[in-house]
Formats: structure tokens, C-alpha cells, sequence
């Protein structure tokens, strides 16, 4: 069994099947990859497992409890965090803000504005964040207007506000779309980093192979809603389903 065990999940939107029959198992501390051609259900995928999409049928079981009827906050209180595909961060506050709005979420289900100086200073939440920036080399960007920062700061920021709630099971999806190779690289460590030294599972939903095989421990092909195989890095370079599901693409 695994921290993360989805059965017979199917997903209709009107007559499009988006997910057929989806098995997945993603075990504990381990970075687990979803890939596939663009529209293979992956993103549906995942919001299946956040709770903002109802499979039709089957079972997602997260560290053996069901996540299925639960709200978005309810499954990131059971301690799933989630990057979505494109950035979701507030532009118009700064990073260490940023920062501190999933640790409020998490703990009091919102984040009041007006309060959070003098609850954040109570309360360790801003030591909490600034271990996260540290970790991530971003303490001096603590002040920044998170609006003015690059593109894959950007990303690095999101991927830190995840952290920052200290998850079991962290969910990115295609953290490096968009990105330059530098930026992609830089993500790469400090993804390779967070796997190394905290106590977190990782299912990666991404495009760029580089980064899949750099990371994966065990992939997932999905192609039109179905897993098309599951095994690990090496035996999914040279598979033949696999070359073929991407052609055309
Ligand atoms: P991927 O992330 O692998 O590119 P998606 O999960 O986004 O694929 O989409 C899978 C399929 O479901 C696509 O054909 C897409 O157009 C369709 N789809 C996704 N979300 C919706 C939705 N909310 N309503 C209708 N169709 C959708
Ligand atoms: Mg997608």
C-alpha cells in the first residue's frame, strides 16, 4: 500500500472520458511522475486528489483514509499541498506575505490580513516561513513585491509556499513549464534538495523529460485517461508503448 492509492478512478466531462479506470500507487518519500500527451487526464488527475473535481466512480485513498466527499481545505489539512499549472501567488504582497497565507490557510482554514502581524508574531508562523525562504535561498527576497520577481522565482515561491505547511505529499503540476533551461535546472535541485531533506512524498505531473528523469523514482504513463504502464525510469525510456503514445505530438 502507499501514502497515496487511487482504484478504478473514472471522470466523464459530458461524453469525453478524462479518466478511464486509473490505478496509481505513490509510496511514502518517494518522488512519483505522471506523464503523458497533453490532454491525457493528468491535471484532471490531480484535481481529483485535491478534491476539486469528484471522481464519477472509484477510490483515492491518502495515507489510508479517503479523500473522496472532502473539501479542498479539508485534504490539505490531512496534509496534501498543491502547485497548480499556472502560478498562483499575490502580486501585490511580498514574498514573507506569500509565504505566511498557506500556513494561516492550513491553520485556521483562511487568512486574515489584519490580524496575521501580531498572530504570525504569537504564534512561530513567521520563523516557520523564514526557515522555508532560507532553505530555498530566498531569505533576502523576504521584502520583494512577489509581482516584480522572474518567472521561475515565481515558481520557487509557490513551490515554497507548499513547504511552508510542512505537507506529507506534496503535488506539483508541471512545475517547469514556461521556464528557461537555467531556471528548469534550478528547479531541479531544489527539488532533488527538499526530497533529500525533509520527511515529503512528491507526485510530479511534468513535460520536460529532463526533469522527469532527473527526479522520478517510479513514473506513470497516462495517455488518453488511461495508465498506458507504470515502472521505473529506466525501463520507461526504451518502452516502445511509451515512444508511441507521444507521437504526434
Ligand atoms: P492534461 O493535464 O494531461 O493535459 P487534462 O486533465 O487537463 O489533461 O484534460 C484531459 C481531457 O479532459 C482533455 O480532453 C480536456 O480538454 C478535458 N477537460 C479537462 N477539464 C475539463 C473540464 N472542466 N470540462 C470539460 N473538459 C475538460
Ligand atoms: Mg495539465
Amino acid at each position: 500500500m502507499g501514502i497515496l492509492d487511487v482504484k478504478n478512478v473514472n471522470k466523464n466531462f459530458g461524453g469525453l472520458k478524462a479518466l478511464s479506470n486509473v490505478n496509481l500507487s505513490v509510496r511514502e518519500n518517494t518522488v512519483h511522475a505522471i506523464i503523458g500527451p497533453n490532454g491525457a487526464g493528468k491535471s484532471t488527475l490531480l484535481n481529483c486528489l485535491v478534491g476539486k473535481l469528484i471522481p464519477d466512480t472509484g477510490s483515492v485513498m491518502f495515507d489510508g483514509k479517503s479523500v473522496l466527499g472532502r473539501s479542498p481545505y479539508e485534504i490539505n489539512q490531512m496534509g496534501i499541498s498543491r502547485v497548480f499549472q499556472t502560478p498562483e501567488i499575490f502580486g501585490d504582497l511580498t514574498v514573507m506575505e506569500n509565504m505566511m497565507i498557506p500556513i494561516f490557510a492550513r491553520r485556521d482554514g483562511a487568512f486574515r490580513m489584519h490580524a496575521y502581524e501580531s498572530v504570525a508574531n504569537e504564534s512561530g508562523i513567521i520563523e516557520r516561513a523564514e526557515q522555508v525562504l532560507e532553505d530555498m535561498n530566498m531569505a533576502d527576497k523576504r521584502h520583494m513585491h512577489a509581482a516584480a520577481m522572474s518567472r521561475g522565482d515565481k515558481r520557487r515561491l509557490e513551490i515554497g509556499m507548499c513547504l511552508s505547511q510542512e505537507p506529507r505529499l506534496l503535488l506539483l503540476d508541471e512545475p517547469t513549464a514556461g521556464m528557461a533551461r537555467a531556471d528548469t535546472n534550478n528547479t531541479i535541485d531544489l527539488l532533488k534538495q527538499i526530497k533529500e531533506e525533509r520527511d515529503i512524498t512528491i507526485a510530479i505531473i511534468e513535460h520536460d523529460m529532463h526533469v522527469v528523469f532527473s527526479l522520478a523514482d517510479r513514473i506513470t504513463v497516462l495517455a488518453q485517461g488511461t495508465p498506458l504502464v507504470e515502472d521505473d525510469p529506466q525501463n520507461i525510456k526504451g518502452n516502445p508503448k511509451v515512444r508511441e503514445a507521444y507521437l504526434g505530438e
